[in-house]
This record gives C-alpha cells, structure tokens and sequence, in this order.
C-alpha cells in the first residue's frame, strides 16, 4: 500500500509525514479541528472531531496504513481501521493512556516506577500521602503532557489546599534522581528491535527543555538495564514502530517514570544526528520496510526546545552551520507552547 493515515495534527505528525513523504508514500492526516501543523505535509487532511464516525470511515477507506504521533486518540476510535493495518498496536495506546495501567504493565515486567498509589477520593489522597510520604506528586490518570494535571504535594498540609479531584489520579513518591533519560527504539513487524542512544534530558517546569549526548556516566551506567525493560515492554505488545520509555537515574538504577507509545521529543535529534530518524524508523516499520541503522553520527548533541517565545529571533541561529533549526509553523505562539527545536552537532 502506499498511502499513511496519520491520526493527530500536531509537529510529531508533521515531521512522520515528512519523512513518509520522503519514501515515496502519501499521507492523509486526521486530527480534531485545532491547530494542526502536520496538515501542509499531508495531501489531504481531515479535520474532524474524533467521534465523527462516517469521517473516520472515509478516513480508513484511503489509508493502507494507519498510525499515530498522538497518544491520546480515543481507544474508540481505532475499531474503525483493520487491525492488520494499525500501528504500533492497540494495547500500547490502551496502556499509555492510562498511568495506572502503564506503571502495572511495567511493574508486571520487572519495572521499577517510583512508589504510588491509585487516588479515586480526598481520603484515598491523605491516605497514600501518610503511605507513600511527601514530597510526592498528584497527577491524573489520563491526558497529562507537558507537566499539566499535576500537583507538587510538598507536605501532607498541602492535600487541604488543592481543589476537588476532578478525575481518577495517581500519588507517586518524588524521586530524589541524578538524571533524567528515555529509550527510544524501534520495533520492526518481524520483531527485530533497534536503539538509539540515550540522551540526557533536562526538563523545565515539567516541560522538557534539551536533550543531550553524551548523556553522562551516571546515565550511561544505566541504559542497559533501562533497554532491557524496554525490549520486554514492546515485546510483550507486539509493538511495531517507535516506543519511549522515559526514566529516572537514582542512585539505585533506573526508575521508570512514564512510557509514550510514539516517538518522542527527545528523539528529534535523531533527524540529524543519527543515521536513521526516529521518523523515518517508525514509518519504516509500519510500512514493512527493513530498519534504519539507528547509529549516532555525531560527538556531541544538544537538541533545545524552542518554547513559547523562544522562537522569536530563532532564525539568528542559521547563521551558525552546526545548527538544524526546525520551526513548526504554528499559527500563534503561546506560553508553554512547543514552536520549534534546534539541534547542534559536533561531528567526529
Ligand atoms: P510528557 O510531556 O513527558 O508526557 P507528563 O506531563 O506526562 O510529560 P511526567 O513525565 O510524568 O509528565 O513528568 C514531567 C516531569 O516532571 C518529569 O520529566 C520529571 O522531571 C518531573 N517528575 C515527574 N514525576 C516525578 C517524580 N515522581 N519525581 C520527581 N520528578 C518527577
Ligand atoms: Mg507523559
Ligand atoms: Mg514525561
């Protein structure tokens, strides 16, 4: 087949796209309407609303392949495409989904995430926070990115303070950790798995600010017991295309944080300097196609978020030819807002 569904509008989509588009492939876009920016890259582009069952079915009907750069596409919505059809897998998107289910699947795995507890009530919080102990951090179930349905619980007084839990949470304990890293691999439909170096990522209020290589050897001590858990995660799914498992460092190896059933932000340097993308890997792998040599072709790496207006003036950093800058193209810029990236490389 030879054209790709893309189900979300947003710059992970656009960048899949781009490098689908690259291989020879169309591709068709679905995404609530929004902002979208993965819309100029698609030869056509459904903006529609995710129950919009008779678009969802045109959709399918154009799409040999189908797959997502969004991890919070209805579960719904997927019973509209053929499973032979859909990647990365539908269990992924379940678990992602879901911080309860994904910190038991991986726990199930021999994962270790940081101590929790599932909060449906006020009681149920007081009660982990006496458990578990403060700090710790509230954060709901579903939809979170980017830090937002998250609450820094500093001391158990702080429960009083916080309004009522409008959705099913988690409490988890404040790991105390080094570093932080994510494993990004791609698994291919014959089950081969490939990795790509493990940055160093540093985060900003809960958003991740850069990524970078060498990661360090705190974190570099740590990737191989990290992968291992990683290769069991997408084994055990079935998964096919590109997974991300976000970790802590700590004194005592790595704890899992959280997993992405796509690729990830801190895989956009990956565009540059890798010999095979993130992007490209994935679409690779939905579409049958062999593996990318996921080698990193460079002896330093800095990749940095362009976040609200940090874009502004980011043109000024063409002028330096070790620079990749990438822009979005979102309509209008907003604090917290991720409107581009840039990446440097030092070459060997
Ligand atoms: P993403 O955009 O990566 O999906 P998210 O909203 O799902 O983010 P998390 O990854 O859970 O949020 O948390 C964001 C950041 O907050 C983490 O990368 C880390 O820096 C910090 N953080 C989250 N949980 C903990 C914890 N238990 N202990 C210490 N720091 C934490
Ligand atoms: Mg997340
Ligand atoms: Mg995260």
């Amino acid at each position: 087949g030879s054209t790709i569904g893309i189900l979300g509008g947003g710059q992970l989509g656009r960048m899949m796209a781009i490098c689908a588009v690259n291989l020879g492939y169309r591709c068709i876009g679905y995404a609530p309407e929004g902002d979208n920016v993965a819309d100029l890259v698609c030869a056509e582009f459904f903006s529609n609303r995710w129950d919009d069952s008779e678009a969802l079915a045109d959709f399918a009907t154009r799409c040999d392949v189908v797959t997502w750069e969004f991890e919070n596409v209805p579960v719904s919505v997927l019973g509209t495409f053929d499973a032979k059809c859909l990647h990365p897998t539908r269990i992924g998107l379940e678990t992602a989904q879901d911080r309860l289910k994904e910190k038991r699947f991986v726990e199930q795995l021999g994962g270790r995430p940081a101590p929790y507890m599932a909060i449906d009530t006020r009681a149920d919080l007081v009660g982990a926070v006496e458990r578990i102990g403060a700090p710790g951090i509230l954060k709901t179930r579903r939809d979170g990115y980017d830090g937002k349905g998250q609450w820094r619980i500093a001391s158990p007084r702080d429960v009083e303070a916080l309004p009522p839990l409008a959705q099913p949470a988690i409490y988890e304990g404040f790991v105390e950790f080094e570093a932080e890293f994510s494993v990004i691999l791609v698994r291919g439909q014959d089950g081969e798995i490939r990795f790509w170096d493990s940055t160093r990522n540093e985060h900003d209020s809960g958003i991740l600010a850069r990524s970078l290589l060498p990661a360090g050897t705190t974190i570099e001590a740590q990737v191989e017991e990290a992968r291992a858990l990683a290769r069991q995660v997408a084994d055990a799914m079935r998964y096919v295309g590109v997974l991300t498992l976000e970790f802590f460092a700590t004194a005592n190896g790595p704890v899992f944080n959280e997993m992405a059933p796509r690729v990830h932000n801190s895989g956009h340097w990956t565009i540059e300097g890798a010999a095979t993308s993130q992007f490209e890997n994935h679409i690779r792998a939905v579409a049958g196609l062999p593996l990318g040599d996921t080698r990193t072709v460079a002896t330093r790496v800095v990749m940095e978020n362009l976040i609200g207006n940090q874009v502004e003036g980011a043109q000024h950093t063409l002028t330096d030819s070790d620079v990749h800058l990438h822009l979005y193209g979102k309509r209008s810029i907003r604090a917290g807002r991720k409107m581009g990236h840039v990446t440097r490389l030092e070459r060997a």
